[in-house]
């Protein structure tokens, strides 16, 4: 329950603390040196994400980040390219690592609406096998997108134009057990089809660090390799393995629980003056405000202790740590500023 003086968090879903019992998972969690191979808990994570994604194997990783990372890595090699959404994460928001690092091109496409990427001009995107041209190698996906689940159909429609080409799939699958929880399908029908699958603990599942990298056993060694390049190697780190593991069975199915309080978000945020919801999809809702005064409603709601972020359109993240009562709250706050400025 949000206490009065409570601050309702709603910038991300990565803000979550762990719960009491998931610190309990923590401290009894049994560790060794992941480095030499001999953390059982890391061990345990790895081969119940494999499964859960339908992967032969998987990688711990510290962030979502260096999972992408690893993966544009393993799967392309210096002078090849990826083809990518021009707003999606592995592009974006990841400050050119696989240029950087990798000396991989991005080839970035216009998303649609829903975030996918348009299988037409995909397919006119891949160059042809000429030295004038950088190699198509890989095709990035990302599920959730700003919110919105691709389905299973659509991904295995991808793969198998990138595999008609010779190129990979790689699915950015930071919320994908969003996605699977929205759908009502397993989280294997939304990515058994791709060559790599990188999913994140460290956001709607609620564990305070780490993502994993799920691939063949071959792609996996390859990103292993890279991992311990870009620094990623750690060592008791069984104890953020437990958490995850926490999350997988406890914080999966109250996701939709998210998707609720952000729909029952959207839905009182729609219809007052000046403030248009522009999308509501899974646990993301983002809105307008009229007249350049979104600042204005972020500063109010932050003085009624409600946090969102303006960095994309105003953005509001469900998560755990936020319930019935903290959604009240906000939407009463917006209603606030809503009615004083319609007055003014
Ligand atoms: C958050 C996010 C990442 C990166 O994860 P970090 O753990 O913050 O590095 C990658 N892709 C998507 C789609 C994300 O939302």
């Amino acid at each position: 329950m949000t206490a009065p003086g409570s601050t309702v968090d709603l910038r991300s879903d990565t803000v979550t603390k762990p719960t009491p019992a998931m610190r309990a998972a923590i401290a009894a969690a049994e560790v060794g040196d992941d480095v030499f191979g001999d953390d059982p808990t890391v061990d345990a994570l790895q081969q119940r994400i494999a499964e859960l994604t339908g992967q032969e194997a998987a990688l711990f990783m510290a962030s979502g980040t260096q999972s992408n990372l690893c993966s544009l890595l393993a799967h392309c090699g210096r002078g090849d390219e990826y083809i990518v959404g021009q707003q999606a994460h592995c592009y974006r928001y990841e400050g050119g690592g696989g240029a950087a690092l990798g000396g991989i091109q991005p080839q970035p496409l216009a998303q649609r609406a829903d975030g996918s990427l348009d299988l037409a001009e995909v397919e006119a995107a891949i160059k042809p096998d000429d030295n004038h041209f950088a190699r198509s190698r890989l095709l990035c996906l990302e599920n959730t997108w700003n919110g919105h689940a691709l389905a299973p159909s659509y991904i295995e429609s991808a793969a198998a134009l990138a595999h008609r080409h010779g190129l990979a799939l790689h699915l950015d699958g930071a919320r994908l057990f969003n996605a699977a929880v929205a759908l009502g399908v397993p989280l294997r029908d939304l990515a058994r089809h791709a060559d790599s699958v990188s999913v994140c603990f460290s956001k709607g599942l609620g564990a305070p660090v780490g993502s994993a990298l799920c691939g063949s056993r071959e792609l996996v060694a390859r990103a292993h390799r890279v991992r311990k390049m870009v620094g990623g190697g750690m060592r008791q780190v069984g104890l953020l393995a437990a958490a995850a593991l926490h999350a997988l069975d406890h914080h999966v199915e109250r996701l939709a629980d998210d998707h609720r309080l952000a729909r029952q978000l959207a839905d009182g945020l729609e219809g007052l003056p000046g403030i248009r919801v522009t999308s509501a999809q899974t646990n993301i809702v983002f809105a307008e405000v009229a007249g350049g005064r979104g600042p204005a409603l972020l500063a109010h709601l932050a003085s009624r202790g409600v946090l969102a972020t303006g960095l994309i359109g105003l953005r509001f993240v469900t998560h755990l740590g936020v319930d019935d009562a903290g959604i009240a709250r906000a939407i009463a706050a917006a209603r606030e500023f809503a009615l004083s400025n319609s007055s003014e």
